[in-house]
């Protein structure tokens, strides 16, 4: 039995525009579409530089995805069309999951520090594409950590390691989520569901991943192959990274900016909705835009 996984493929982050004419980078997208199945996308928006990102993201809608914010510093103003209203954080976490609809708005604002975030798209099965929307948001004060004996500190958002579990729960793809601080010298190891897909963002610093021991440092995403742990070390200084995992959803993908449905059909459906005004499905119509 193969005891770590090894990396399959790897690349940095590319700079891209999004939303408004915000600057952030992109760790995958469209272009990877399917190879890093249940996930989708992983923007990064880490800048000192408002005038990166205070166009922000206005009113888009979403359907049959779910889209994590995670924030390490500053604050994202949101609003959406169920009348939820609010702010992320640094430290927090929005799990939301749009099901057959939400229109939003996502704002960065300026603050005394930089900005620092993440927002990762989590794609929907077939079935759950047109559930009800949902939210699971999460302050810092309520994202636990594992702190083992090596002076490592592992964040947990969703999933379990360590034996501290994370509060966001009854996620279709079975996720994990950890944000993970290694001091130099230390071996990190976590057995990942055989055939769930595992990927790592490099934040900070830089280590050695996977099998291969792979050097890679900020802004790296690596995918990892389908079965066994993944393994990191730090022997030459810190290391921090987002480790992610999933369960595949293995159907096709039919997708067009904010929208992620299954065939080509069913995101002119959502579109044409979109523009009817009949995008947000009956019962979860409030104050809609
Ligand atoms: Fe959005």
């Amino acid at each position: 039995m193969k005891k770590h996984r090894s990396v399959k493929f790897q690349h940095d982050s590319r700079e891209t525009m999004e939303g408004a004419g915000v600057r952030l980078r992109r760790a995958f997208g469209s272009s990877e579409q399917g190879r890093l199945d249940p996930f989708l996308m992983l923007d990064d928006f880490r800048s000192n530089n408002p005038e990166d990102y205070l166009a922000g993201f206005p009113w888009h809608p979403h359907r049959g995805i779910e889209t994590v914010t995670y924030m390490l510093e500053g604050r994202v103003e949101h609003e959406d069309s169920l009348g939820h209203k609010g702010k992320i954080l640094g430290g927090d976490v929005q799990w939301m999951t749009s099901g057959s609809g939400i229109v939003h708005s996502e704002m960065p604002k300026k603050d005394k520090g930089p900005l620092s975030g993440f927002q990762l798209w989590v794609n929907l099965p077939k079935s759950e594409k047109m559930m009800d929307p949902r939210y699971q948001e999460v302050p810092e004060s309520r994202i636990p950590a594992a702190l083992l004996a090596d002076g490592s500190r592992i964040r947990v958002v969703a999933g379990e390691i360590a034996g501290i579990r994370g509060p966001v729960r009854d996620i279709v793809a079975q996720p994990e989520f950890f944000d993970v601080n290694l001091p130099q010298g230390a071996l990190f190891e976590h057995q990942v569901k055989d055939g769930h897909t595992a990927f790592v963002y490099v934040i900070e610093g830089q280590g050695l991943f996977g099998a291969d021991k792979t050097p890679a440092a900020n802004h790296r995403l690596l995918l990892f192959d389908d079965k066994g742990s993944v393994r990191v070390e730090s022997p030459e200084g810190s290391v921090r990274f987002l480790l992610l995992s999933g369960r595949p959803i293995g159907e096709p993908i039919a997708w067009y900016g904010p929208i992620v449905m299954n065939t080509q059909e069913e995101l002119e459906t959502a579109f044409r909705e979109y523009q009817e005004g009949t995008f947000i499905k009956r019962g979860n119509r409030r104050n809609v835009r």
